[in-house]
């Protein structure tokens, strides 16, 4: 049987912005049920993979590694370098479409469930807190039996373990941007052997360390341009989490509930046309961001579903049916028909796969390595008796983090081809310049055009087209 409900104060944490301004610090109660437990299991899931990615390789490369200092991106098995930047944007567009279409289907559920905030702060952070400090009630309670100091040690080791967090979850952060053997190298060795990276990685754990033990909700609500965006994004058919006003109110104490069961009793008696919630403020209590859900969808709530774990563990020890806050759409909670499919997701959806199907194409004829032809400056061509020369500079660029050996070679029986360094090595993320002469018989083959092969040990090419250029028909060559 299960303990009678505490009734909580919830005048006094509407919202983490007080009325003067200034900020409310919101220690929300912990919450268990079925959203609760599934958040879990996907927090796990998610630290497990942001750690793994950027160990994990894939054609040879990490499958996630940003570097910039050699404008160089690797993703998922692709290599984009500086001279990408119009397929990186490409890339980007189609993800920031593709998190649009999300939000119009599923609201704000990427944040709840799978932005990192969301995920180091509530996956990490936050349990720990619970567990050496206690919920509100048991702070509040130490403090009264003990005066101000009692949590004076538990906040000291709470913050130790903070720190120890923080710094792991910048070490994950910076192995997106460094390379796993340096990173390991920099932590191995004395730090004013590489003061500049130590100094960049003490800032940054300083500020996962004030992001999640003070900032926290702050981030989601005045600084993320996401949550920001989501207004414009969600429409009346878009999933969010809600209160069902219509069974909800009006709101009335628990002790009238005993009447809700048995509707002729409860017209007579007056308390019985009150409706499921009994204001028990346990919906606030949970709310990471402070608010109330009953007031309606918010930008503050990152449908984190805590209120619908929260509400429906009142429903079921009131032996009602769960569901008083839910995920569904505001058309649902109001009672009106439901669409799946509408105009504006339409809109999206197509622009979407317009986007992916141009980003996968361009992808798919794109290399790891890069190769240009250049011509030599000044004179675009020179004879030496019999043959008319044009003179090039192929540069190759390794794109990928591994060496590779390339062969680069004619391709057009025509012409001759002189390639002085026809198989170079290339270290990960090198480049060669390697001088090509190209010779065709005086007069015979001005304006034409001839192909070049550069492949790598792999067997990837890329063809190179270029025109012969020779003096026009009775002209002489100096
Ligand atoms: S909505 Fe549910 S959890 Fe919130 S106050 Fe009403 S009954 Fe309590
Ligand atoms: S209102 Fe509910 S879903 Fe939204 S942030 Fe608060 S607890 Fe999470």
């Amino acid at each position: 049987m299960k303990k009678s409900l505490p009734v909580l104060e919830t005048s006094w944490r509407e919202s983490s912005i007080l009325p003067d301004g200034s900020r409310k610090r919101i220690v929300p109660l912990t919450i268990d049920g079925r959203f609760a437990t599934a958040r879990k299991f996907v927090f796990a899931v998610l630290v497990a993979i942001l750690v793994a990615l950027p160990w994990v390789k894939i054609a040879g490369n990490p499958a996630v590694f940003l570097d910039i200092p050699a404008r160089r991106f690797f993703l998922f098995g692709a290599t984009f370098n500086a001279q990408d930047a119009a397929l990186v944007v490409l890339l980007f567009f189609a993800v920031a479409l593709t998190l649009v279409v999300a939000t119009s289907l599923l609201g704000r559920a990427f944040c709840g469930w799978a932005c990192p905030q969301t995920v180091f702060l509530e996956g990490l952070f936050r349990p720990f807190e619970q567990k050496i400090l206690g919920t509100i009630a048991d702070r509040k309670r130490r403090e009264g039996l003990h005066g101000p100091t009692a949590n004076r040690g538990r906040t000291i080791l709470l913050h130790a373990i903070w720190i120890v967090l923080a710094t792991f979850v910048a070490h994950v952060f910076v192995s997106y941007f460094v390379s796993i053997p340096k990173l390991f190298q920099m932590v191995r060795t004395n730090p004013s052997a590489h003061p500049e990276a130590f100094l960049w990685m003490s800032a940054v754990t300083a500020a996962f360390y004030g992001n999640f033990s003070r900032f926290r909700e702050q981030t989601c609500l005045v600084v993320c341009p996401y949550g920001r965006l989501q207004a414009v994004l969600v429409d009346d058919d878009s999933l969010v989490v809600g209160y069902d006003a219509t069974r909800g109110e009006p709101r009335g104490k628990a002790v009238a509930k005993a009447s809700h069961a048995a509707p002729d009793a409860a017209e007579e008696s007056g308390p019985a046309s009150k409706g499921a919630c009994v204001d028990c403020g346990r919906c606030v209590a949970v709310c990471p961001t402070g608010i109330d859900i009953r007031n309606g969808l918010q930008l503050d709530c990152v449908a984190c579903s805590a209120c619908i774990d929260a509400c429906d563990d009142v429903m079921d020890r009131l032996k009602q049916p769960r569901g008083l806050i839910r995920y569904d759409s505001l058309n649902g909670l109001a009672g009106r028909a439901k669409r799946v499919l509408r105009p504006r997701l339409a809109l999206y959806a197509v622009a979407t796969i317009a986007l992916i199907t141009a980003t996968t194409f361009a992808t798919r004829r794109h290399h790891s390595f890069e190769a240009n032809l250049l011509r030599n400056t000044g004179t675009p061509y020179f004879s030496d008796g019999k043959d008319v020369v044009n003179g090039f500079e192929l540069h190759v660029v390794n794109k990928g983090a591994s060496a590779t050996d390339y062969a680069v070679a004619g391709d057009d029986p025509r012409f001759t081809f002189v390639v002085p360094i026809s198989t170079p090595h290339l270290e990960g993320g090198a480049d060669v310049r390697v001088p090509v002469m190209v010779r065709a018989p005086k007069g015979t083959l001005t304006g034409e055009k001839f192909h070049l092969k550069i492949s790598n040990a792999s067997g990837e090419s890329v063809p190179i087209e270029a025109s012969f250029l020779g003096p026009a028909a009775g002209e002489s060559i100096r």
